[in-house]
């Protein structure tokens, strides 16, 4: 496969390039072009240019073009979901739904109405709230879902009328490269524009004079860099950043049933989810049977390459998040904690670790404290409920959390007590367009999905002026 960037709807290659390597053999598999700093600056004046005459195209026109994209992006998914599955490490059934969950969702997104509202009229005046388009958009993604994330950046910003430049991640550029490609022959020149590049790359975008907004997926440490660089143009900036999501599973549970949820919940892309299970808090009347469930799972699951029929579990996406995830394992044995699962990397050449599930660990540990980013979690006893919702709060993140039991009622008012941007109960993970999804707390600023995701796309005008001659007089 040739992999090139997309600018002002064209091929385009770079000097440099860099290698990406496949996770599940650690081993380079293709080379990948390396925009320039040059390059940005021509990609932002292409959308800049295309701006003019995107954002003048009606509403409902753009949101055909979305889902013609995502018409496109269904039609590709059986050719290019194996390039993910190499690059990113998921199973092949994993990588080819990506494709297809990221064309509904924007099929739904790009029919939501993004009109105008009509605050207030009669009376002393009449009042309306215009929305028109912030500019060029750049969007930041990370390497977990490289698709479904770059996707709705790309059907947010465009349906509202910006333009876009979007960078993947330098782990996982390649299936990017190819969704700027497909939008070649179905989007007008500029609108989409897709460049490939190292951490400079982002960091050249986030300080760029040219982008009006920065749509950020990734850390939380380099989310804070975006909105330091951001601030010397005022940009506008979303940022969907790490979370360390907290289940409590309350005694009365259906265990085997819960089990296989949480498990999933948890473990799911290899516990590489910003919106994963991180903590399993259980309580101690079924503590032990809880983790026995798990581990029964766990140990059920099959882990191996992505391309390997069955497998259920890849690789970790790559070596430095692999080293991370053996440090937090490492220290979680340090603080004693005992394994019900997993614990050690699978003897292959790849990044494989199998689900670990640690119990007997609390506040202090690595484990309980940051976002490990991989598949290990630490089962957590409690006593009293107030108590675990008290440690489930007790963090900087707050992305989401959720509730385990058969009294929904009971679970909807423990759940709105937790500190987070989406409390289920019952579930845990999964996207509705419908729904506005953000992080509270250090998970993150602004919001995806929904209306209310598409304003942060859009600038607001109030309209204030003198009311209609055939409204009532004001008293
Ligand atoms: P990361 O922050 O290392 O990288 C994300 C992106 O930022 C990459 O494209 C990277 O090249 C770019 N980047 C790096 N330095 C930059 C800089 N100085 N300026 C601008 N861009 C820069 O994150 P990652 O390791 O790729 O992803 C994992 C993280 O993403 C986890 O913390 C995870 O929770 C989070 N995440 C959050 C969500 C969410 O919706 N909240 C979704 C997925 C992942």
């Amino acid at each position: 496969m040739e992999f090139t960037h997309t600018i002002n709807g064209l091929a385009v290659s770079s000097e440099g390039d860099f290698e990406v390597i496949d996770p599940a053999t650690a081993r380079g598999f293709a080379r990948c072009p390396d925009a320039t700093r040059e390059q940005l600056d021509q990609a932002v004046a292409a959308a800049r240019r295309a701006f003019g005459q995107w954002r003048r195209t009606p509403a409902a026109e753009r949101g055909e073009y979305v889902r013609a994209f995502a018409a496109a992006l269904r039609a590709s998914a059986t050719r290019l979901a194996p390039l993910l599955t190499q690059e990113q490490g998921k199973p092949l059934a994993a990588a080819t739904s990506e494709f297809l969950r990221s064309a509904d969702h924007i099929d739904v997104l790009s029919t939501i109405d993004i009109g105008g509202e009509l605050l207030r009229s009669g009376g002393r005046d009449k009042v309306e709230l215009h929305y028109r388009p912030l500019g060029v958009v750049g969007a930041i993604t990370p390497w977990n879902f490289p698709v479904v994330l770059a996707v709705w950046k790309i059907a947010h910003a465009i349906y509202t009328g910006n333009t876009v430049v979007l960078k993947p991640s330098p782990y996982t550029p390649l299936t990017t490269l190819k969704l700027g490609e497909l939008a070649r022959g179905i989007l007008p020149p500029g609108v989409l524009n897709v460049l490939a590049g190292g951490n400079d790359l982002g960091a050249w975008m986030s300080e760029h004079p040219g982008i009006d907004k920065i749509s950020f997926t990734g850390s939380g440490p380099t989310g804070k860099k975006v909105l330091r660089s951001a601030s010397s143009s005022l940009k506008r900036v979303t940022l969907e950043l790490g979370g360390n999501d907290a289940a409590i599973v309350l005694p009365d549970v259906d265990i085997p049933k819960a089990a296989q949820d949480i498990f999933w919940g948890a473990f799911n892309n290899s516990g590489q989810i910003c919106k994963a299970i991180k903590r399993i808090y259980v309580h101690e009347d079924i503590y032990a049977p809880m983790g026995n469930a798990l581990a029964a799972i766990a140990r059920a699951t099959k882990v191996g390459s992505g391309m390997e029929p069955g497998v259920q579990l890849g690789p970790v996406q790559n070596r430095a998040q692999f080293d991370i995830v053996n440090a937090l394992i490492d220290d979680a044995r340090r603080q004693g904690g005992e394994f019900l699962s997993g614990g050690e990397p699978l003897p292959l050449p790849g990044y494989f670790i199998p689900p670990t599930i640690v119990s007997g660990l609390g506040k202090g540990s690595r484990l309980v404290e940051e976002e490990p980013f991989g598949p290990v979690v630490p089962l957590i006893r409690y006593v009293s409920v107030d108590d675990a919702l008290d440690q489930a709060n007790d963090t900087a993140f707050g992305l989401s959390g959720s509730i385990w039991t058969v009294d929904i009622e009971q679970g909807r008012a423990l759940a709105a007590r937790l500190e987070v941007g989406t409390a289920w109960v019952n579930q845990h993970g999964g996207s509705d367009p419908h729904l506005p999804f953000g992080g509270a707390k250090a998970s993150g600023m602004g919001h995806e999905n929904a209306l209310l995701g598409l304003r942060d796309y859009m600038q607001l005008s109030v309209v204030q002026s003198p009311p209609d001659p055939s409204a009532p007089a004001a008293k």
